[in-house]
């Protein structure tokens, strides 16, 4: 059981990381790793969980984190640690942000949207849905119930620099700044909510629309960036807002050599919103004065969610356990390792 006074007590930005099981197509992979490194995967987390070990790929590459989760762990106790913390944030007056970085297949998706193919029947929710409910219970709270607080959702997706409904049929919107550098999607639909099942409901309304029309699924949202938002309103005006954000994938060695233009476009645009989230995050933790918001269509949209006197992030960083990625988890474990 874990004692919430200490999480409590952990600073407001935490790099948390998460690594899932092998899965089917690590081990076909597996069989080519085993030829010279006979190890089931490369990456250790040691007791207490805080430190992923990677020396098994190469020499004195261990990371410490605020937690780390090994394949033992379910996705209840990864949002415990993580995002759990930073609902009451939003209940008090505050923002709270809270994303999923990692290589494609590393398990972002799994872990904040939920795994809802059957497979893992014990852990099909994830952090979008597991954060709803905490919301639903708090609001039952007497000192929350009293502001009689109204919950909307919204879900869109950031791909190649340009916003999409994700709840409206993939409209496209435009991103609008005033004098005073507020931050407006104009036209993102809010839709109100009022239990689990209903948030439950628009997260599927949101993934079927993410990817209908796409070849494969995987392929269209390792490119793009999905935004969850849990907003909290009273009398209609903003009260808090927590966003949950599943990021494009992190890896794009490729990209930068393709053939095909649009790729590496689409390419150059990720890495320039996963460095520019990265400079924002480090900006705002040294109290620095110039905060690099507008770099990408990403921190440009979240900036409300960062600047506030009550706001509060957390980063879980994926890393897939087989030799094949061993590359990109060190780059994943590098970049955690920054923004702490
Ligand atoms: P990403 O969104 O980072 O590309 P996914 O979440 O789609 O990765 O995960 C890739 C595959 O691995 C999916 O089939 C998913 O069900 C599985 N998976 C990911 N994380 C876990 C986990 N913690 N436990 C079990 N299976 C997982
Ligand atoms: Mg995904």
């Amino acid at each position: 059981v874990p004692n919430y006074e200490i999480i409590q007590m952990i600073r407001d930005f935490r790099a948390s990381l998460e690594y899932r099981p092998l899965t089917a197509t690590d081990l076909v992979r597996m069989e080519l790793d085993v030829i010279t490194i006979p190890s089931k995967d490369v990456v250790m987390v040691h007791e207490p969980k805080q430190k992923v070990d990677l020396t098994r790929f190469l020499e004195n590459q261990t990371f410490r984190f605020d937690y780390a989760f090994d394949d033992s762990s379910t996705n209840e106790m990864v949002y415990r640690f993580t995002a759990r913390p930073l609902v009451e944030t939003i209940f008090e007056r505050g923002m709270a942000t809270c994303f999923a970085y990692g290589q494609t297949g590393s398990g972002k998706t799994h872990t904040m949207g939920g795994d809802f193919s059957g497979k893992n029947q014990d852990c099909s929710k994830g952090i979008y849905a597991l954060a709803a409910r905490d919301v639903f219970l708090m609001l039952k709270k007497p000192n929350y119930k009293k502001l009689e607080l109204q919950v909307y959702a919204t879900f869109f997706e950031i791909y190649s620099g340009k916003v999409f409904d994700l709840l409206n049929r993939k409209a496209k919107l435009r991103v609008l700044e005033d004098g005073k550098q507020q931050v407006q999607v104009v036209g993102l639909q809010e839709r109100e909510v009022r239990c689990t099942e209903d948030v439950l409901k628009l997260i599927e309304v949101g993934n079927s629309c993410r990817t209908s029309g796409q070849t494969s699924a995987n392929a269209h949202s390792s490119r793009s960036h999905a935004v969850f938002q849990i907003i909290l309103r009273r009398k209609g005006k903003m009260h808090g807002k927590f966003s949950l954000i599943d990021l494009a994938g992190n890896e794009r060695g490729a990209d930068t050599s393709s053939a095909d233009r649009q790729t590496r476009l689409e390419g150059a645009e990720i890495n320039k919103s996963l460095l520019a989230l990265k400079e924002c995050i480090r900006a705002l933790g040294r109290n620095q004065a110039h905060t690099p918001f507008r770099a990408s269509k990403l921190t440009q949209v979240l900036r409300d969610s960062f600047i506030g006197e009550n706001s509060r992030t957390c980063m879980i960083a994926t890393i897939s356990p087989g030799m094949a990625s061993c590359e990109n988890t060190l780059n994943t474990l590098r970049y955690a390792n920054r923004v702490k």
